[in-house]
């Protein structure tokens, strides 16, 4: 089965009808403590205090400091601005250059979660980068900001990459095959494995 493992690593295999439900708890999980512990390492790193508005205030790492950043509203508030402005405009893009309709919701949050994880690597790496090479704490706190524009377009250009475009719901995304009626849980044109959501009723 793998299932757990496949819902982890947002493998096409995970087949449990609670997959998406569990992606998108971490999906909001990933948000909730990758992009603050991002910015309170990247912080710490320079010796800055961090701030939402991007002034650098140099000063040595102060835990306490670091969490009451933590337990900030106004970084739950930006937190919760994030999710949201990342589910509604790459939903919209996700549809636009998909062409696919909500039923495919399962498909997305797969897209989505495979994007956070990508984010897992790139975006400490690429705060950290930036934050050594320009020594501004103010430009590098704009990368997780850009990385929200990733966010949004991630899902779609994925779903691109692995040609969901090029068949409507209901068929092979691989070969096109009309998978009407089938329950195997694979195409018999191609034999790829068809995730669940995607099989026609
Ligand atoms: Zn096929």
């Amino acid at each position: 089965m793998g299932s757990t493992r496949d819902i982890l690593l947002a493998s096409p295999a995970a087949e449990s009808r609670n997959a998406p439900v569990i992606q998108f708890l971490l999906i909001v999980a990933w948000h909730w403590t990758l992009v603050p512990a991002t910015m309170e390492f990247v912080d710490w790193w320079l010796g800055y205090g961090a701030s939402i508005s991007g002034v650098p205030v140099p000063t040595p790492f102060d835990l306490d400091r670091a969490l009451q950043q933590l337990v900030h509203p106004l970084l739950h508030c930006l937190l919760v601005m994030m999710v949201l402005v990342e589910a509604l405009f790459s939903t919209i893009a996700f549809r636009i250059l998909t062409r696919r309709r909500p039923a495919d919701r399962a498909l997305f949050i797969r897209l989505w979660w495979r994007v956070c994880l990508w984010g897992a690597l790139v975006l400490p790496a690429g705060t950290f980068v930036v934050a050594v090479v320009s020594g501004d704490w103010g430009l590098a706190i704009r990368v997780p900001l850009l990385w929200v524009l990733w966010m949004i377009a991630g899902p779609a250009l994925l779903a691109r990459i692995h040609g969901f475009h090029r068949f409507p719901p209901g068929h092979c995304e691989k070969c096109g095959y009309n998978l009407t009626g089938n329950i195997s849980g694979r195409c018999p044109e191609c034999g790829r494995h068809v995730p669940l959501g995607l099989q026609a009723k």
